[in-house]
C-alpha cells in the first residue's frame, strides 16, 4: 500500500476522502454552493463524461480501470452474438469472477446490492440509509490511508423524484461532510466528484425497435440461425442512448440512415473506415477524422449535409485564429479548449474514441444519442416509474460530471481519460 512507501497518504500529500455521488450534475452542485453547501471546497470543475454518460464507462475512464464488458449490466457479447448479463447477472456481479470492470477493486464502500433495485420503490429511504452507513464505515476506517466510497443513492433519486429531493440529500451530505472535517482536520483532503451528469426533464420513451421492425429489421437477443434477428439492442436502464448490434456490417449505414426521422434521435455514430466515424442525425450528416502526426493527435469535421454537431462556429473560429492545417485538421487540444463548454462538449475527441478505443469490451455497431427528454431501455422498469431525469446521451447536461477538492484548486474541465492521477495520484 501506498502508505507504507515514501509518497503518498501523509508523506508528500495529506491523506483523501474520495467521495463519488452518482449523478449529480456540475449545475446542481454549483446550485448547491450558491445556497451555501459545500463551502469549505475550491471551485469545481466540469469533469468531462464520455460518451454514453453511463457509470461503468465514466468510473473505468476516470479511474484509468479495465473496460467493462459492456455499457450496463445486459449487454451483447459480440463473439457468442447474444445478450449476456442482466437482472439476475447484475444482484450476483460483486463476486469476484463478475465484476465489471476493475475499478470496483478499488472501492472502499458502496451501498449495499439490494439498495440497487429498491432505490426505484424508495429512494429517500435508501439515500439516507446509505449515507449513514458510508458515515459509520468511514469513522472506523484507517486514518493512514485514502478512502473511495461511491454513493450510489444520488443518482435514483434524480431519475425517480427530481432535483428538489436531491437538494434536500446534499443538505444532509454537507453536514456529514463538515462533521467529517471538523473530525479530521486539514490532514485529510476530501474530494468530491461525480461520474455524470443528468438532464432534469421529464423523459419520455423512445420507439426504436418498433421502429427498426417497421423498416425491415429484426431485433432479437441473438444472431443464431434459428432467431432470425439481424439487430440486438439492449433494453435495461432507461437512459439517453442505445447501443445497436448488427449481426450483419451492411446493415450498419442503414440502421443509422432509417433513425433520422425517428423522434427523439438526435443523431446515430458508426465507424467509417480506420480513423474515421460516421455521424448521421435529423439535423444533416458529416465525418469526424483523425490523423496522428509525429505522436499528436489532430481532428477534422467534414459536414456533408448541414452540421448535426453544430460546429460550423467554432470551426470559423478556428480557421480565423489560423488553427486549421492546409487539410482542416486541427489539434486535439484547441478542439478541446474551443468545445469544452459546448452544448456536445469535446465532441470529436468524445465521439471518436466511443467507437475506435475500447470504453467497453464490446463496441456497439451504431451508438445512438437521444435527445434531452427521452429515453431507450426496459419496459417493465418504465412500468414502475415515472422518470423525472436521465442520462446516457452525448448532451452537456448528462456529459458535464464535476470534480472538486477542499485542499486543490484543479483546472475548469477535466477530461475523464487524464482525471485518474488528480483522484489518485
Ligand atoms: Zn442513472
Amino acid at each position: 500500500m501506498q502508505s507504507n512507501g515514501e509518497k503518498g497518504p501523509g508523506k508528500t500529500r495529506p491523506r483523501r476522502l474520495l467521495l463519488c455521488l452518482d449523478g449529480v450534475p456540475h449545475e446542481v452542485i454549483e446550485a448547491a454552493r450558491q445556497r451555501g453547501l459545500f463551502d469549505s471546497f475550491r471551485a469545481p470543475s466540469r469533469l468531462l463524461s464520455p460518451f454514453p454518460t453511463m457509470t461503468n464507462v465514466a468510473l473505468s475512464a476516470m479511474l484509468g480501470a479495465t473496460a467493462p464488458l459492456g455499457y450496463e449490466s445486459l449487454y451483447f457479447d459480440k463473439s457468442a452474438r447474444e445478450l449476456r448479463g442482466g437482472v439476475r447477472k447484475y444482484i450476483g456481479w460483486r463476486t469476484p469472477d463478475k465484476i465489471p470492470s476493475s475499478y470496483m477493486d478499488e472501492l472502499d464502500y458502496q451501498e449495499p446490492l439490494a439498495f440497487e433495485f429498491l432505490v426505484y420503490v424508495a429512494p429517500e429511504k435508501v439515500w439516507r440509509t446509505d449515507m449513514q452507513r458510508f458515515r459509520a464505515r468511514f469513522r472506523a476506517a484507517p486514518q493512514t490511508r485514502d478512502y473511495f466510497a461511491f454513493l450510489k443513492g444520488t443518482d435514483g433519486l434524480l431519475h425517480i423524484r427530481g432535483p428538489k429531493h436531491l437538494a434536500v440529500a446534499l443538505e444532509s451530505l454537507d453536514k456529514i461532510l463538515r462533521e467529517i472535517q471538523t473530525t479530521c482536520g486539514s490532514e485529510t483532503e476530501t474530494v468530491l466528484f461525480s461520474d455524470h451528469g443528468m438532464n432534469l426533464f421529464e423523459n419520455r420513451r423512445v420507439h426504436l425497435k418498433t421502429h427498426l421492425h417497421n423498416h425491415g429489421f429484426s431485433v432479437g437477443s441473438s444472431f443464431s440461425e434459428r432467431s432470425r434477428a439481424n439487430l440486438a439492442i439492449p433494453a435495461f436502464g432507461l437512459c439517453g442512448y442505445a447501443a445497436i448490434y448488427c449481426g450483419d456490417q451492411e446493415a450498419v449505414a442503414n440502421v443509422a440512415s432509417s433513425l433520422v426521422e425517428l423522434e427523439g434521435v438526435d443523431f446515430s455514430i458508426y465507424k467509417d473506415g480506420a480513423e474515421a466515424i460516421a455521424v448521421t442525425g435529423a439535423d444533416g450528416a458529416a465525418r469526424v477524422e483523425r490523423k496522428q502526426t509525429n505522436g499528436a493527435t489532430r481532428y477534422r469535421y467534414i459536414a456533408s449535409n448541414n452540421d448535426p454537431l453544430q460546429l460550423q462556429p467554432i470551426l470559423e473560429a478556428l480557421n480565423q485564429a489560423g488553427k486549421l492545417d492546409e487539410e482542416g485538421f486541427a489539434s486535439d487540444k484547441d478542439w478541446l479548449e474551443n468545445t469544452a463548454n459546448h452544448i456536445y462538449p469535446d465532441p470529436l475527441a468524445n465521439l471518436y474514441t466511443s467507437l475506435h478505443t475500447q470504453r467497453v469490451k464490446h463496441t456497439a455497431d451504431v451508438l445512438v444519442s437521444l435527445r434531452d427528454g427521452y429515453y431507450y431501455g426496459w419496459s417493465p422498469f418504465a412500468r414502475l416509474t415515472r422518470l423525472a431525469a436521465t442520462h446516457g446521451n452525448a448532451l452537456r447536461p448528462s456529459s458535464n460530471a464535476f470534480l472538486m477538492s477542499t485542499h486543490r484548486t484543479l483546472p475548469p474541465f477535466i477530461r475523464a481519460d487524464v482525471a485518474q492521477p488528480l483522484l489518485r495520484g
